[in-house]
């Protein structure tokens, strides 16, 4: 006789088929043709249509048009002609849209989610219970924002006119996640949906006019790659928002390189999932699906590395196999599936091939014997025996495939986590919240997951380390990229020249100043000086010239310098206390050689020194109090928004100021943890290597403060194409060659404008939240 459990194991799920009429009618009063959405019309693209196919089935379901570089431009001059009355909507005005919006996707929110599985093959339950739900609490969350702007974000306004160009694995919430905290703000947008999925977006078009949004607040251009590229192309673009793969990210780095315009890269992962041995096993199991069988597997974040500690390994896999036998694959409209179709045929095929070289170099394949459907589909599958630096473990495979390797430790663990350019997300599983804990601070990603995973939420910032990208979306920190600073204040003081007759130091030409590297006075590698004349002419000293070995050796004294990243803010305070003392005590002999070699009044440059110690003060200040915050998304848990010092930044000076603006750039890194290889003013050089005395007494750890003088452009490209280098500063001329050269790694840059160094504008948050990067921690907190 057959028992009940029996019966239950062989039970096969029924249909239940999500009806497409709705989405199909839909199509149908459209003709199945769709116009670009531009200034609040449609209008007529004049690039080659192209189809936009069901996956699933490989039916055609519209007719597409492709937006041309002129299209793209007339779509720019409606968002920029419709910007400044946008704005001047204010904060609250704005909100209303917003709400309009958020109100108006739960609406529709069917048709919607219905639609999206149409057009991407996602299954209808993840459509209907994540995308779309997470794409209204976007809306009602930035309609929040923009009521709070004024207060919340004061001296800032909108960045303009916003060029914005999503994927299409999830192109409903990418474009939530772009064009909320953008208009939010009080931009206007130009967003090109990606060429598979660019149906959801139209519709979105539709509820813009509901809404009665102004026109040329939002323009929808649909089309392909060659679109993206006349978005990022186009001059009055005056920011690029893009989420894609790392190579097209690259070339959008390369692309905006020194156009001013402001740039957020949202690029790809090789996600760590991590399961400890005192971790829930079937609670960590169901992590793994969630993690990489999720919208098959074609996340940004997903969950495709899985690190399992060696002592559970084969019993953690053979549950793993288990759960996979009983993955439904099939059908996106069936509410009963779990695996949907692959977003098109020639992304099934990169799938396939990745896997198949996979398994040429060793990795041991399986797949569960349940039949996966012809066509666009593929199953889920596990990769044993993989080396942690064979292609599979370190290319994204952007599908349901994942990985799996083991570790002994959690120093192990880290190391094999962090081993990959990538830097999203990370999963970590255990029940001893010491384990879990413990390692989390030691994970490059900008987002990490305990006992959960593939959480998502608008009150938490989303972005990478490393080549996954810069800048957040959602959250407080998503809603500064879309924002600058109102009035940038006048030009740099402090460079007057004097009609005073100038004093100088009488042994000055005899003493050539060293580098200072690893806490020592380092002879420059190429045995060259540099001569620092006054304003007269008259020769005051000389420097090292330094070349790209210095900085070689800079860096690498600054990376073994790391224990300052995880010194308490209290200590790191009591230095810079201790530094602007000791600069307090020199303070005459600071000013002496300012003026001899700017030739600038002394009384300004008095005050100039004055405001030096001041800086130093409001750093050691700052040192712990620049917290994060803790959000609380609407689920269990909590969310530890902490601010990371970036590791090692590359700083090179302007001229103007040549103390104050040296430190003023040094201290907020130093005082956040990071550790710096600085270029001091290249005219007036001598300020910084008198500081190494400064330094010196201070019991600044050797390494923290690296200092190089010479050529500041040459020394700054290298130091923004060193890999070692996490983030370049650079306040000169030649932004273009920097934010060139950082392309290679992803590097973030700041490009500086002159500024004036006394204002208070140039101290303080801005420069805080430039020396850090918010992880994301996701806690199980409350019941
Ligand atoms: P792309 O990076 O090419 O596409 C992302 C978006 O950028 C699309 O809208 C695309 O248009 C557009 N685009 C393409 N080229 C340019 C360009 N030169 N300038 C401006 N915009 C451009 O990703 P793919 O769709 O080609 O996918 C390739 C791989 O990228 C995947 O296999 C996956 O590994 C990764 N990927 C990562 C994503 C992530 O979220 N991190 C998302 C999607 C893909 P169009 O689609 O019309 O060509």
């Amino acid at each position: 006789m057959t028992s009940v459990a029996q019966i239950l194991k062989t039970m096969e799920y029924g249909p239940a088929p999500e009806s497409d009429a709705g989405a199909q009618a839909w199509l149908d009063k459209h003709r199945r043709s769709f116009g670009l959405f531009i200034n609040g019309e449609w209008v007529e693209g004049h690039g080659e249509a192209f189809d936009s196919l069901n996956p699933a089935t490989g039916k055609k379901l519209a007719t597409l048009a492709q937006a041309t570089a002129a299209d793209v431009d007339g779509a720019v001059k409606a968002a920029r002609a419709a910007q400044s009355a946008w704005a001047k909507k204010g904060g609250a005005g704005r909100a209303r849209y917003l709400y309009a919006l958020a109100r108006l996707v739960q609406k529709h929110s069917r048709l919607f989610a219905v639609l999206e599985t149409l057009d991407n093959g996602k299954p209808i339950r993840e459509a209907r219970d994540i995308d779309v739900p997470l794409v209204a609490r976007h809306f009602y969350h930035h309609a929040g924002w923009a009521q709070l702007l004024a207060s919340e974000f004061p001296d800032h306004v909108a960045v303009g006119v916003a060029g914005q160009i999503i994927p299409w694995n999830f192109p409903l919430l990418m474009l939530a996640w772009k064009i909320a905290p953008a208009l939010a703000a009080g931009n206007t947008v130009v967003l090109k949906p990606a060429e598979d999925t660019s149906l959801t977006a139209l519709l979105f078009a539709e509820i813009c006019h509901e809404a009665k949004l102004p026109k040329g607040v939002v323009n929808i251009v649909t089309g392909a790659g060659e679109t993206g590229r006349a978005i990022v192309a186009h001059d009055e673009i005056d920011k690029v928002a893009f989420t894609g793969s790392t190579e097209v990210g690259r070339a959008i780095r390369l692309a905006t390189a020194g156009t001013g315009k402001k740039l957020t890269l949202e690029l790809g992962g090789k996600s760590p999932f991590i399961v400890f041995e005192s971790a829930d096993l079937d609670a960590a199991v169901e992590g793994v699906v969630d993690a990489i069988w999720f919208n098959q597997g074609q996340v940004c974040c997903a969950g495709s590395r899985l690190l399992v500690q060696e002592s559970v390994a084969d019993r953690f896999i053979a549950k793993l196999k288990m759960r996979m036998e009983n993955l439904r694959v099939g059908d996106p409209l069936d509410k009963g599936t779990d695996i949907g179709a692959i977003v098109s045929r020639k992304q099934r095929e990169q799938i396939a091939e990745k896997v198949a070289r996979g398994v040429r170099e060793g990795a041991v394949l399986f797949q569960p014997e349940r039949a996966c459907p012809e066509g666009c589909f593929y199953p889920p599958t596990l990769l044993t025996n993989v080396e942690p630096a064979s292609v599979l473990a370190q290319e994204e495979v952007f599908g349901p495939v994942l990985v799996s390797m083991t570790f002994r430790t959690p120093t192990e663990a880290a190391a094999l986590a962090n081993n990959t350019r990538y830097g999203l997300a990370a999963s970590i599983w255990s029940e001893d919240i010491n384990v879990a804990l413990d390692l989390a601070p030691r994970i490059k990603t900008g987002v990490v997951w305990v006992n959960c995973t593939n959480q998502l939420d608008a009150s938490a910032g989303f972005g990478g380390y490393r080549e996954s990208g810069f800048g957040r979306e959602g959250g407080r920190e998503g809603m500064f990229e879309y924002l600058k600073l109102k009035t940038p204040k006048g030009m740099s003081a402090g460079l007057a020249p004097s009609t005073e007759p100038v004093l100088r130091e009488s042994d000055a030409i005899d003493r050539t100043a060293k580098l200072f590297i690893g806490g020592k006075q380092a002879r420059p590698d190429g045995g060259y000086s540099r001569a620092v004349f006054a304003p007269s002419g008259e020769l005051l000293g000389q420097v090292g010239e330094g070349n790209r070995k210095d900085i070689r050796n800079a860096v690498e004294a600054a990376q073994k310098a790391e224990s300052w990243s995880n010194t308490t803010g209290h200590a790191r305070a009591q230095i810079l206390y201790y530094v602007a003392e000791n600069l307090s005590a020199r303070r005459s002999e600071f000013v002496a050689r300012i003026r001899a070699m700017t030739g600038t009044p002394k009384g300004q440059v008095q005050k100039g020194v004055e405001a030096t110690v001041r800086r130093l003060f409001t750093y050691a200040a700052w040192a712990d109090k620049f917290d994060g915050a803790v959000h609380n998304p609407p689920l269990r848990g909590v969310v530890l928004a902490m601010n990371e010092p970036m590791g090692v930044i590359g700083i090179a000076c302007p001229d103007a100021a040549p103390l104050l603006a040296f430190t003023s750039l040094w201290a907020p890194a130093v005082a956040m943890g990071n550790r710096v290889v600085i270029v001091p003013s290249e005219k007036h050089p001598l300020a910084a290597t008198d500081f190494y005395q400064v330094l010196e007494a201070s019991d600044m750890p050797a390494g923290v403060v690296n200092i190089v003088t010479g050529g500041r452009d040459e020394l700054s490209k290298t130091l923004a194409e060193h890999r070692g280098i996490d983030a370049m500063w650079y306040f000169g001329p030649n932004g273009k060659a920097i934010e060139q050269a950082s392309a290679d790694d992803l590097k973030r840059t700041w490009i500086g404008e002159s500024r004036d160094w006394f204002d208070d504008s140039a101290e303080g948050r801005e420069f805080l939240r430039r020396a850090t990067q918010v992880k994301n921690v996701w806690i199980p907190y409350g019941a």
